[in-house]
């Protein structure tokens, strides 16, 4: 790949993950979450298939955060916006658009907030 990240690259990357992403939580069913308090559970089968079920409610909450930052990466795109922290309007490295081009932050402030949850 070259240098340039042109945005015709990122668009259609984006569109591609967009599609992953749906195709994975509609094969999981949208993971509806369970309403059985983990809590009560006695038996370990039964905290086996919570588990299970937790397991599972995670990897779609997670794939539904990501298609949320694809679908705000491709408006953005529409905008204009594409490339910019959304946190300090400085331009975002392309080096890191390319390893993530979803990416919402420039890397000083993503760091800073990594930081801040830790
Ligand atoms: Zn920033």
């Amino acid at each position: 790949m070259d240098r340039r990240t042109s945005s015709e690259d990122c668009k259609s990357r984006l569109l591609a993950l967009r599609e992953a992403l749906a195709a994975q939580l509609a094969a999981v069913g949208e993971g509806a979450p369970s309403d059985v308090d983990p809590t009560r559970a006695g038996r370990l089968t039964r905290l086996d298939e919570l588990h299970h079920q937790a397991m599972g409610a995670e990897s779609a909450r997670r794939r539904r955060h990501e298609l949320a930052r694809v679908q705000a990466a491709l408006r953005r795109l529409e905008e204009g916006e594409y490339g910019e922290c959304a946190a300090c309007g400085e331009p975002i490295a392309p080096a890191r658009l390319q390893v993530d081009p979803a990416a919402e932050w420039c890397i000083r402030c993503a760091t800073r907030a990594e930081q801040q949850r830790r």
